[in-house]
């Protein structure tokens, strides 16, 4: 399995560097590429036979044309397909390409869906294989579908895979064989479960095979995390005692009354930090549920035992805001503080001037709270006693910047860490993946928080509908969030939709400043029309998701978002939460392009606010992988487990638990120690 993958049979110095590039390096790598779907042959179908639902025809396609919608930005592809008993009427939308796809005079296997629309069959949006290639290729008709990976075809990937098959059965054992673990892991199943999901005979084996894997992904995943929860207890931290009396007068000195759910979360983070392990905490809150101040708390009571403190953000915006609302809160409360010490605080950002000059001052200690960007991260940048760090957003930032971080305390110590998420996690995945972490949730908004009303509304009602609406909003000296969604072109985003949207709204609406932000922006010009928006300098701001993060501009009250369709859940949450922070109702509208009944998503956002259930619900609906990999830059990829698998996480998480009583015995199962170190880096704190 740790082979080159030079060693397979077809594979010369060229499709070596190809695999290579997409992380294909050893001969398990390749073994583990598992297919995406199988397509079953044997169900196509003649046409004159076609029911609705998903379909695989085998026919000739014909009369190819594309044709533009009114609404411009909408391509419909059309052609014919015919086989010996009839025609139907297939359709793609935006993929012109399409059009030019085809050789009419051969025969293709199309797999898509057939039903009714405006009143006539159609197959909607099918894939293509060529005829001759499955023909060739498969044995009872049942098919593994491998994806493309950048400029290595599907077709590479089940040709190499045909060579190495003979070796299969030489694929060893992987997982231990403790007592009471599931039958079906026995000697022999992980070679089995490999062979049947790249050749598997019938879909009866190729769920069996991919069932096997699932287990053996998730336990692989809880184990890692036990085995870091165990390593992470060995570490040493500085303790920082809790002092009471100076917490109890920043409290009292604060412009509001904390919520219940805040003076929880603050509880058991002071009371980890008065542990010599270091805290490894996820504190968890829905949009504006206000973490931030329970992390500030947290920051002044390293400070009053003589420790630094650095809150990291993902942005120049947020890490500003976080910037200037801690210095009006700490600079109320130093005049009440007689000898107690509040935290001297310093923002550091890429345009932070004078940085050398902060820098040196942050080495002597003369910082107590250090709140920044990724500039923090560099290596000049280095602490006289940093003892806690803050991660907020921490979805937002990869596993080698947080561990950065970290190795800024002092040697041989291992600062405590407070990872803040507006993204709830799903309990099965913090029982999974975060099975070493502990969750403080903050599951209650402070009082007179208005309710946000959120509507689904097709895009070509929004003259009647969305416009007045819109006009009302900004009669009241109100602003409002314009939401783009952004165009891929090779490998660049580009800023077209949201200049042409900007440009579209300032006719409609041209007594008040129309504003833009995307990515392509500076980030100094960016900060400059982030202000002007905070200032009410700007009325509508049409963006891309930049703003998704953390911004706080309470006095815009409307969202909309443009082909909603296109984002996931917890980004659509996320974005709507730049609303309704202020005392006047909120309101977000989802537009959609489409036709027909708008996605569960949406339907799930028109439902409800709670992020917790929307979290829930995003789990069940995506597949496995997705969701973590939206979460923390796709480093963990899961292939098959499916997460909402409950009754498979359990089984894995006692076998993983057992084996965990004697990690000294993983040495004998190098491929899995191998493995799970992938893994491991998710959650360590070395
Ligand atoms: P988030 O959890 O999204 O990071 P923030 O910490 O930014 O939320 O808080 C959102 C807003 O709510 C801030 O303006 C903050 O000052 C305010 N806030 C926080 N806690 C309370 C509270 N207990 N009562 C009233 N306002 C609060
Ligand atoms: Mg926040």
């Amino acid at each position: 399995m740790s082979a080159p993958i030079e060693e397979v049979k077809g594979v010369g110095p060229k499709t070596a560097e190809a695999l290579k590039r997409v992380n294909l390096k050893t001969v398990g790598d390749l073994i583990y590429l598992l297919p995406r779907i199988y397509e079953n042959y044997q169900t196509t179908v003649d046409i004159a036979d076609l029911r609705p639902g998903k379909v695989i025809i085998k026919g000739k396609i014909g009369d190819l044309h594309v044709v533009r919608t009114s609404r411009k930005r909408l391509t419909i592809t059309q052609g014919v397909i015919r086989d010996n008993t009839g025609a139907i009427r297939t359709v793609w939308f935006n993929q012109p390409y399409r059009a030019k796809q085809f050789d009419e005079k051969r025969e293709y296997y199309f797999t898509g869906r057939y039903e009714l629309k405006n009143g006539r069959y159609q197959l909607t949006s099918p894939s293509a294989t060529l005829a001759q290639d499955v023909d060739n290729n498969v044995e009872n008709g049942f098919q593994p579908i491998y994806s493309a990976k950048s400029s290595l075809k599907p077709q590479t990937f089940r040709k190499l895979l045909d060579g190495l098959r003979p070796n299969f059965a030489k694929i060893p054992d992987l997982l231990p064989f403790d007592e009471g673990i599931p039958d079906f892991i026995k000697p022999g199943a992980r070679a089995e479960a490999l062979y049947n999901s790249h050749f598997p005979e019938s879909p009866e084996e190729a769920e069996a095979g991919r069932h096997y894997l699932a287990y053996e992904e998730l336990f692989e995943l809880i184990l890692a995390a036990k085995l870091n929860q165990q390593e992470n207890q060995r570490l040493r931290s500085n303790s920082l005692p809790f002092q009471q009396k100076f917490i109890q007068k920043l409290v009292k000195g604060l412009p509001f009354q904390l919520t219940n759910a805040q003076r929880r979360a603050t509880w058991e983070i002071l009371q980890d930090l008065e542990k010599s392990t270091p805290m490894n905490r996820l504190l968890q809150g829905d949009v504006g549920s206000g973490k931030t101040i329970v992390a500030a708390l947290a920051a002044a009571q390293a400070t009053q035992n003589g420790y630094q403190t650095a809150l990291l953000a993902p942005t120049a915006i947020l890490a500003t805001q976080h910037f200037e609302s801690l210095q009006n809160l700490f600079d109320s409360l130093a005049g009440d503080m007689d000898e107690l010490r509040v935290p001297r605080i310093a923002l550091l950002t890429g345009a932070t001037p004078h940085k050398k000059m902060l820098k040196r001052l942050i080495a002597n200690g003369d910082v107590d709270l250090v709140i920044g960007t990724h500039a923090l991260l560099t290596d000049d940048t280095n602490f006289h006693s940093l003892g806690f760090c803050i991660i907020d957003e921490q979805h937002r930032f990869g596993v080698g910047q947080r561990q950065k971080l970290l190795l800024k305390s002092p040697p041989d110590t291992a600062p405590h860490l407070l990872s803040m998420t507006a993204t709830p996690i799903p309990r099965s995945l913090q029982l999974t993946i975060f099975g070493d972490l502990d969750v403080s949730i903050v599951n209650e908004l402070p009082p007179g928080r208005q309710p946000i009303t959120t509507k689904i509304l097709p895009e070509v009602q929004q003259n009647d509908e969305l416009y007045p609406k819109m006009r009302e909003i900004l009669d009241k000296g109100q602003q409002i969030y314009w939401i783009c969604q952004i165009i891929e072109e090779k490998n660049t985003h580009s800023a077209t939709p949201v200049k042409k949207q900007a440009k579209k709204l300032a006719e409609v609406f041209s007594k008040v400043k129309v504003g833009m932000l995307h990515g392509k922006m500076k980030t100094d010009e960016k900060d400059q029309i982030m202000n002007d928006f905070a200032k009410n300098k700007i009325q509508i701001l049409v963006s891309t998701t930049v703003v998704e993060v953390g911004v706080n501009v309470p006095n815009a009250n409307m969202i909309v978002i443009q082909d909603s369709e296109g984002y996931g859940l917890a980004q659509l949450h996320q974005l709507r939460g730049r609303v309704g922070r202020g005392d006047q109702p909120a309101s977000c509208f989802l537009l959609t392009t489409g036709e027909g009944k708008p996605s569960k998503r949406l339907r799930e956002m028109e439902k409800s606010t709670d992020g917790f259930h929307l979290a829930e619900v995003d789990l069940k609906i995506r597949g496995p992988g997705e969701i973590y990999g939206a979460m923390q830059h796709g480093e963990l990829d899961l292939q098959v487990a499916n997460l909402s698998d409950t009754e498979l996480i359990a089984q894995a998480s006692h076998h993983a638990g057992e084996f965990a009583k004697r990690p000294e015995e993983l040495e004998h199962y190098p491929e899995l120690a191998q493995r799970i170190k992938k893994y491991q880096q998710l959650t360590t704190l070395n």
